[in-house]
């Protein structure tokens, strides 16, 4: 029989329950006993809901109270050591290294998070030491959860993340030089002991995770794969599921062949690649399953059964039942929990999406009329195939007004007036702004009174009238706040948007959005995309109105603030219908408008941030990335170009990492550009003077994901480490990204150390 599976399920409960628990574990407000119990509450729920879905495979251990990455690091003693010294509880001494820690006469800040592959989910990189050993914990989480879904009746299939993914996606600590490759001799017998504890324990398959197998590895990573699992499949363990996800792995096939032919059963990403599965299928050695992950795990439309049948009889022709299992391309970490809870959403739209909890239906679903025959599932099929139908003829998804001016974009229409240095001196003549000029990111604290006011005006219970009230009242706080601090370029601070994507997402043509679709960013922030479902134009102006409020009660340059296209694209669930470049120039031909109405509105310094363009990057190198780099960048120009020279463009990155694709940053044109460095190598700023950049950088001096707050002396050491790289006069000074999850107190006192530590090198220039 074809069994159905899952590789992973979201953690946040249908309410953002663990966000909540977390929070108020955090803010102390929850004793720690209630923190667990919530947290085994949530497992439990979820894997309820799989099982009642009847799906065959359920997962466990890929539930995390922060990340599954950090759940690693800490299960293999591989903190460093600056977290492991003060003798937290291991809860604490986790979520000091996901968050940082400044309490209790403690000081020390958060590991480093970074975006898992191409998605919009952060995890917490493994920070490598020289000597580095790795020990296992006492009764390992895996187990653990094992043993309480086992308790509660619930067979399950541990997930673990695989010892060369680990590693390949680790880093030297600062200061420290080790290749983490080079660690695995070290790491494998922890991973021998987990998996002879999880046979013990009663597990007979395990799901470990090798998602680097889609990329192009470097020859030390991919000769790892030989030596690793042949240990782990000589260890005494359960059966070993490998799975990849988020692209295909025929580049890596030989691995497989030299590596992996022990291991039980291989899952391979077919929503992505769909391509792969005939010389993925030629590899298998004779007794090997193949897991096809037929259902989409990064986004929210219903799966096409018959596509997806189609697919896996393909795979049933060659292997035999027995040797397929029908899964989630993915986790299902990257959708909402579930579509029930969507009230508001027009039904005609509603009936083309599957969440996650939808989606453990559809893998039974489909592996049911594999088993059994199409006339097992009759009803489903046939409701399925209406709702394709209805969504591919709908007017919803096209309007002929939007094709007609995108076949009007002409190639001038990407390109600003003048070369930089023109442009540069009107800006300067205008703007007046003094070396090393201070501004921040956009966003300024999202208070607790600015979200219950949104929430009574989304309700009624306020009228529109006081909430804009409301909303200019929290800009002059911001604006006297920015007086204050005496920064010198300022921002509304954005307290009118939820989220920098959705606010745009609610007024557009072409998207719609959801009441609870929330998906895990980091930690505890979820974030609630905003869905395009068909083409997209802007009916009126988005943010002029707040904009030229402020601009009109500050006295000093406002900055005015935008998602740029790829953003706007990335951090939605867009189409699987029509290319994503075609969204892209859409969405830039919306945000062109509001460019120009906002310049004409009197804002002459734009940001349009950007920061999910390198997420967007497909994960190998080659044709493939050229092209998008290609459509990314023109969307970026074609939103910004349609202004005069005297206005500023910048654009925001929150990442430093830029040496795969600078020419692509450099291509985009902005005037300045603010990026993520605080937590990073200064080092990374090295490809600037390299490749002569002649534009300005404000590289972040602070991080922003943690209350902490860095020292004046921090700060400038921080601009003189990026002044090895950069010259004076391009020099920007800001904190690396937006202050929203940031409270008012610990954002003033960062601020007024960064904007001191600028006056300071301003007198030493
Ligand atoms: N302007 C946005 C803010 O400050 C940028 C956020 C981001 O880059 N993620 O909140
Ligand atoms: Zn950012």
């Amino acid at each position: 029989m074809v069994q159905s599976s899952i590789l992973g399920f979201p953690r946040m409960g249908r309410l953002r329950d663990l966000k909540k628990a977390n929070e108020a574990y955090w803010g102390g407000k929850l004793s720690r006993d209630e923190l667990l119990a919530e947290g085994k509450r949530l497992r439990l729920a979820h894997w309820q809901i799989q099982k009642d879905a009847g799906v065959d495979v359920i997962p466990s251990n890929d539930f995390a109270f922060y990340d599954h990455v950090l759940d690693h690091i800490q299960m293999f003693n591989a903190a460093p050591e600056r977290y492991t010294k003060h003798g937290l509880e291991p809860i604490d001494e986790y979520f000091a290294m996901g968050r940082g820690h400044q309490k209790d006469g403690i000081d020390v800040p958060s590991l480093e998070m970074v975006k898992w592959f191409d998605s919009n989910y952060h995890y917490v990189k493994p920070t490598l030491q020289d000597n580095q050993t790795f020990k296992l914990a006492a009764n390992p989480k895996p187990v653990r959860e094992f043993l309480e879904a086992k308790e509660a009746g619930i067979a399950t299939r541990p997930v673990l993340l695989g010892p060369v993914s680990f590693l390949a996606l680790g880093k030297a600590d600062r200061d420290q030089t080790v290749e983490p490759i080079t660690l695995l001799e070290k790491l494998l017998p922890v991973y021998e002991q987990l998996l002879k504890q999880l046979k013990e324990a009663g597990a007979e398959t395990v799901q470990i995770d090798e998602p680097v197998l889609v990329f192009d590895l470097p020859s030390k990573v991919k000769d790892a794969f030989k030596p690793a699992y042949e240990k782990l499949t000589a260890a005494a363990g359960p059966q070993i599921v490998l799975a990849t996800y988020f692209g295909d792995i025929v580049h890596n096939l030989d691995v497989v062949d030299a590596a992996l032919k022990n291991v039980h059963a291989l899952h391979v990403d077919l929503v992505r690649n769909p391509e792969q599965l005939q010389q993925v299928i030629e590899h298998l050695g004779p007794k090997q399953v193949l897991s096809a992950g037929v259902v989409d795990g990064r986004n929210i439309w219903k799966t096409n059964f018959k596509r997806a049948i189609e697919l896996v009889e393909t795979a049933v022709q060659k292997l035999g039942k027995d040797r397929v299992i029908v899964a989630s391309s993915s986790s299902l970490l990257h959708t909402p929990h579930t579509l029930e809870s969507e009230k508001n959403l027009p039904s005609e739209v509603r009936d083309w999406f599957a969440f996650a909890s939808e989606k453990a239906v559809e893998v039974a679903i489909i592996a049911k009329a594999v088993t059994n025959g199409p006339d097992s599932v009759r009803e489903q099929l046939s409701a399925n195939a209406q709702s394709m139908q209805a969504r591919a003829s709908s007017s919803r998804t096209n309007d002929p007004k939007v094709k007609e001016r995108q076949s009007q974009v002409t190639a001038e229409m990407h390109n600003r007036q003048s070369e930089f240095t023109t442009r540069y001196a009107q800006q300067k003549e205008h703007l007046k702004l003094p070396m090393f000029p201070t501004t921040t990111i956009g966003s300024f604290p999202q208070t607790k009174e600015i979200r219950i006011s949104r929430n009574k005006f989304v309700k009624g219970e306020i009228t529109a009238e006081e909430y804009e009230k409301f909303i200019e009242k929290e800009i002059q706080d911001v604006v006297k706040i920015q007086d204050e601090l005496n920064l010198d370029v300022y921002v509304h601070g954005e307290p009118e948007r939820n989220d920098m994507v959705q606010y745009f997402g609610e007024r557009l043509e072409g998207y719609v959005f959801t009441t609870h679709a929330w998906v895990q960013s980091y930690g505890s922030r979820c974030v609630r995309p905003p869905i395009i479902v068909g083409d997209i134009s802007r009916p009126a102006p988005m943010t002029v109105k707040e904009s030229k409020y402020a601009a009109s009660i500050s006295s000093k340059p406002m900055k005015g603030m935008l998602t740029g296209p790829i953003t706007c694209l990335r951090w939605s669930f867009p189409r699987d219908d029509v290319h994503q470049s075609i969204q892209a120039q859409q969405l830039a031909l919306a945000l062109r408008d509001e460019v120009v109405d906002l310049e004409a509105a009197g804002i002459y310094v734009i940001q349009v941030d950007e920061p999910a363009l390198r997420e967007g990057l497909p994960l190998r190198s080659g044709k493939e990335r050229e092209a998008y780099l290609s459509w990314a960048v023109d969307s970026f120009k074609l939103s910004t170009a349609g202004v005069k020279d005297s206005t500023q463009i910048h654009s925001h990155f929150c990442y430093s990492e830029f040496q795969d694709f600078f020419h692509a940053i450099s291509a985009l044109d902005a005037d300045v550009l603010s990026i993520e460095n605080s937590k990073s190598d200064a080092k990374l700023l090295k490809v600037f003077i390299d490749e002569a950049y002649p534009r300005h950088i404000g590289p972040g001096v602070y991080d922003i994901h943690s209350p902490r707050v860095p020292s004046e002396q921090e700060i400038k050491d921080r601009l003189a480490e990026m002044l090895q790289y950069l010259k004076p006069e391009q020099l920007w000074v800001n904190p690396d990204c937006g202050l929203k999850t940031r409270q008012w107190k610990e954002t003033k006192e960062a601020l007024t150390n960064m904007v001191n530590a600028a006056i300071a090198y301003r007198q030493k220039y």
